[in-house]
């Protein structure tokens, strides 16, 4: 089967703009910003959404959540910011590959 577009980008067989990569995580610029600041933090192993977390990902996805604020504080987001998980095609989701939406730079509309 034909890996996903963020396996591929994980893989390095597509570009990608990282701000930051571990063992488990890497993080990259969305390449169509909704915001100044928009970044993807995308696990490196494929889970499809958050339908599909398991309870052996809870370390993992601790993880990712914990390394929102540190992200936010590198990327100067020192008034706040947004974080948003599509998930399903009703949530809005495109790439079938978790990630956490990280935004923030400028006003943002209320939802
Ligand atoms: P979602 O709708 O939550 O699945 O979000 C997918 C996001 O991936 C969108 O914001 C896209 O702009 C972004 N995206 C799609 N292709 C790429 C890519 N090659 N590099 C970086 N971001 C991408
Ligand atoms: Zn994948």
């Amino acid at each position: 089967m034909e890996p996903c577009l963020f396996c591929k980008i994980e893989q390095g067989e597509i570009p990608s703009e990282q701000v930051y990569q571990d063992e488990d995580v890497i993080v990259f610029k969305d390449i169509a910003p909704k915001a100044k600041v928009h970044l993807l933090v995308v696990p490196r192993k494929h889970v499809s959404g958050l339908n599909d977390l398991l309870p052996e990902d809870q370390q993992l996805i601790g993880k990712m959540m914990l390394l929102l604020p540190e992200l936010a504080k590198q990327q100067g987001l020192d008034d706040g910011f947004r974080t948003i998980i599509n998930t399903g095609s009703g949530g809005g989701q495109e790439v079938f590959h978790l990630h956490i939406h990280l935004l923030g730079g400028n006003a943002l509309p209320f939802v």
